[in-house]
């Protein structure tokens, strides 16, 4: 049996580095194919052709955007009897279509994104929220519990990408309004250090509190490991499901207008953290 990773970025790097404790031989590809071969010198994985990876029995993608996951397996279709495992934050109505053009050639594709951040990735220790077909999903499990803390099944294929999605909108929701919280204290001359220990004992915590703030805002760092931009991309996905149901939830609404104010290029660059500076830049005060 093999299995090929499709995708070696700040997460899909350490993802596939754990899947050689399986036992079975690992195929990787990469855009930049020296990511894949200095992959392969690293974790005893192989470096191929991505003609050979779409050709492995279990197939996992992690790409910046559905899109890119279309495009690539337009141009190189799996073989009848594997199952696709999308690993990208993608768009529910991608992976229904994805699922169903695929399972008409007798492949199965199941939505499994991930949360955990990079760090989670490199301990394997992530969450994974599957959606698609359940006897793949039952099949695809043992292979991904190699770098899965949590894999729970969410639903029908779309599920694991509309939780991704409203997943990381709280997250966003959490940092904003842990900066506006943090903006009116130091305004009255609090320590935020103090504050945020006061806050991580308190009812008011958040993972934005616990790590974020202090290890990438509060000390000024802002170390890229999740890009501004993907995180857009992924409160879009949320927006857009909103409207699709029709429904009035102004929140998250309001977080998309917040986060959409740094353009799309200086997103690219940044880390998510870095919004913040939105607000620091409006208040005239930094948190630090
Ligand atoms: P990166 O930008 O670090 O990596 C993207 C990967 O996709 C690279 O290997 C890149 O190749 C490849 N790639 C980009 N475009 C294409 C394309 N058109 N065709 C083929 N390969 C392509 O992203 P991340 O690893 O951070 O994110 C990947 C996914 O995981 C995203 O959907 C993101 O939202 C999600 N995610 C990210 C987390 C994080 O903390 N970073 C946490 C949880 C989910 P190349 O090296 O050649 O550029």
């Amino acid at each position: 049996m093999k299995i090929a990773f499709i995708g070696l970025g700040a997460m899909g790097w350490h993802m596939a580095s754990h899947l050689p404790k399986l036992g079975f031989e690992v195929l990787v590809w990469n855009r930049n194919f020296e990511k894949a071969e200095a992959h392969a010198q690293t974790f005893g994985t192989k470096a191929t052709s991505v003609d050979q990876a779409v050709k492995a029995d279990f197939i996992f993608s992690c790409l910046p955007t559905s899109a890119d996951v279309e495009q690539l397996i337009a141009q190189n279709p799996p073989v009848k009897g594997s199952v696709w495992i999308d690993c990208t934050s993608g768009v529910p109505i991608s992976a229904l279509k994805l699922a169903n053009q695929l399972k008409f050639n007798g492949v199965e594709y199941l939505d499994a994104p991930v949360s955990g951040q990079t760090i989670g990735a490199e301990k394997g220790t992530l969450t994974v929220m599957v959606g698609g077909d359940v006897d793949a999903y039952k099949r695809a499990k043992p292979i991904i519990q190699a770098f899965a803390g949590l894999i729970e099944y969410v639903g029908e294929s779309g599920s694991g990408f509309a939780v991704k999605a409203v997943n990381n909108t709280l997250m966003a929701t959490h940092l904003w309004a842990l900066a506006e919280g943090l903006t009116v204290l130091k305004s009255k001359g609090v320590d935020l250090n103090s504050a945020l220990n006061c806050i991580n004992h308190s009812s008011g915590k958040s993972s934005m509190s616990e790590n974020i703030m202090a290890q990438r805002v509060l000390s000024r760092a802002f170390p890229k490991t999740f890009a501004l931009d993907l995180l857009q991309k992924d409160i879009g996905i949320a927006t857009d499901l909103i409207q699709e149901q029709a429904l009035n939830l102004p929140t998250m609404q309001l977080i998309q207008n917040q986060y959409k104010q740094i353009e799309k290029v200086k997103a690219q660059d940044s880390d998510f953290s870095a919004v913040v500076q939105v607000l620091e830049h409006q208040s005239k005060i930094e948190l630090s």
